[in-house]
């Protein structure tokens, strides 16, 4: 079944309901969301010559443009490139080449730097700058009707965001993409086409993921103001667009936790905040929840098996007189119902509850493989499960708490120290506001640990550093040195790049010798 026979039906059934949302007023109904999508896909097939299979990037900020050419794409049955618009122009071209990609829609931010690039990358013919008089002829074309692509033809191509090394082109099917959307409504809210999503995250990641299940029930689909979403525009549109839901990764939720027109506002509108993508530490999360009640699921996952490995639902967060409601809160929840999951050795052998291996998956959900990389497929998809390379342990509840990505584990004198440990008992330092820890090259040990720091205020002596740690974990997991810095290196995405601070150290400790 294609994704876009979603818009068709609704566009059909309630073609006068809103369906995309620019801030309080509505972009576009059902039926002309359904209309556009038809046309566009149209103008795709027709007026640039692509055939089913070809590859669709989108390079643009979030607007209701994005939506439409995503759904157009697949209407034609065409495979879309969702490109993080605010990665670096040499990083876009890789991805445009890897993926092959033969068009482009793009915006008037970034239309020079794509026209720039289709003289680099062999592949790629045209570009299409929405809004415009570009997509507006392809807006303009007879609609077409839906293309049938088998449930296992590649229906995106999702970019890894690259904290270890090049980006690899996950493919997810439309089954894939079918199974993270049913998933949504088993583990995380069932929708209804009077509620809304926010996209206020980018729609190459967890936004347009979590997309899919709202436009699946007919919610609308609103966007934000493009200056960063604060408090006051949130009060606005969640009174507009009530029985809101909304992706964001655990930096945002902890700045929008402090906004203060939030921590007064009324959230009555405001559904569900899912969090996910990088850890969310306790102190922050307690903070959350104090201004935004039982409204935060969190959830675990990969582009590699779209956002569904775990989840810890809205239930579990208001869960607070479970006794393990603080190891919970640490956790990444319970494996989502459409995927089975497993913590194995170096050998693949199945470890029991409270050992320390890599976490695998397997289920509908999984990618078919990486673009065009037959070795790395094989390597990750090793025995038909999926291996994220993150450390993780069950508790005997059946519970998942992750250690950390393998390749941050330090090992230091022949322990292993997982850096989130020694970072939650740093961040009980009122002053800390956040912290990476990572493994320094150690001649005697290995490796030493190294927590960089950011402070608010003067920088708290380094015994009262100590005693935190000392405090909660063991003593030779704290750090052997402290780095205050104004703040730390993340990607577009948020999550902290632990290369770069390794690197940093690398650096340091080559200028020394
Ligand atoms: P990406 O495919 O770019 O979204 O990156 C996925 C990686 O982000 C996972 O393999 C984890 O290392 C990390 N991640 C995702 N969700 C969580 C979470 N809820 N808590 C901690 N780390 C997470």
């Amino acid at each position: 079944m294609n994704r876009a026979t979603w818009v068709d039906r609704h566009g059909r059934k309630m073609p006068d309901r809103p369906a995309v949302a620019e801030g309080t007023q509505v972009h576009a109904t059902w039926g002309q969301l359904a209309r556009t999508v038809a046309a566009v896909a149209s103008g795709l097939r027709e007026q640039l010559a692509l055939v089913p299979g070809d590859r669709v990037a989108i390079v643009m900020r979030n607007r209701p443009e994005y939506l439409e050419a995503m759904y157009a794409v697949w209407h034609a049955g065409l495979v879309v490139v969702p490109v993080n618009a605010r990665l670096h122009r040499d990083e876009i071209a890789y991805i445009l080449t890897d993926s092959g990609t033969r068009a482009v829609v793009t915006d008037d931010e970034h239309a020079e730097d794509i026209a720039a690039l289709v003289e680099r990358v062999d592949t790629l013919e045209a570009s299409v700058v929405a809004p415009g008089p570009q997509w507006d002829r392809l807006a303009a074309a007879a609609p077409t009707a839906l293309a049938d692509p088998a449930p296992d033809d590649p229906a995106w191509l999702f970019y890894t965001s690259g904290t270890t090394g090049r980006p690899k082109g996950a493919v997810l099917t439309h089954r894939n993409l079918l199974m993270a959307s049913l998933s949504y409504f088993a583990d995380i809210d069932a929708v209804s086409a009077t509620e809304s999503v926010l996209h206020a995250a980018p729609l190459s990641h967890g936004s347009g993921l979590y997309g899919l299940p709202h436009v699946a029930r007919g919610a609308v689909s609103v966007f934000p103001s493009p200056d960063g979403l604060g408090g006051a525009e949130l009060l606005s549109l969640v009174a507009r667009w009530p029985g809101m839901s909304f992706f964001a990764a655990p930096i945002m939720v902890k700045r929008l936790a402090t906004d203060a027109a939030l921590v007064a506002g009324d959230l009555t509108g405001l559904k569900t905040i899912i969090y996910g993508g990088a850890p969310m530490y306790l102190a922050d999360l307690e903070a959350a929840l104090a201004t935004f009640g039982p409204r935060l699921a969190q959830i675990y996952g990969q582009g590699e098996t779209p956002m569904t490995i775990t989840a810890l639902s809205k239930a579990d967060h208001a869960d607070r007189d479970h006794p393990h409601w603080r190891e919970r809160m640490q956790s990444v929840g319970f494996p989502r119902t459409d995927v089975e999951v497993r913590v194995v050795d170096r050998d693949d052998r199945q470890l029991s509850a409270g050992e320390v291996g890599e976490v695998v998956v397997r289920g509908d959900v999984v990618m078919g493989g990486y673009w065009g990389q037959p070795e790395a497929t094989k390597e990750a998809l090793k025995g038909g499960w999926l291996h994220t390379g993150d450390l993780g342990s069950f508790d005997d509840d059946g519970c998942l708490t992750l250690r950390d990505r393998s390749k941050d584990l330090i090992i230091s004198g022949g322990m292993n120290i997982y850096p989130r440990e020694v970072e939650e008992a740093l961040l009980t330092h009122p002053r800390v506001t956040s912290v990476a820890v990572v493994g320094r090259p150690d001649p005697e040990w290995g490796e030493s640990v190294v927590a960089f720091v950011v402070v608010d205020g003067p920088r708290p002596p380094l015994e009262e550093l100590d005693r935190a740690c000392l405090d909660r974990i063991a003593r030779f997991k704290r750090p052997k040195q402290y780095l205050f810095v104004e703040s730390l290196p993340t990607n577009n995405y948020g999550k902290v790049l632990k290369r770069s601070l390794r690197d940093m150290l690398h650096q340091d400790d080559a200028s020394q010798r």
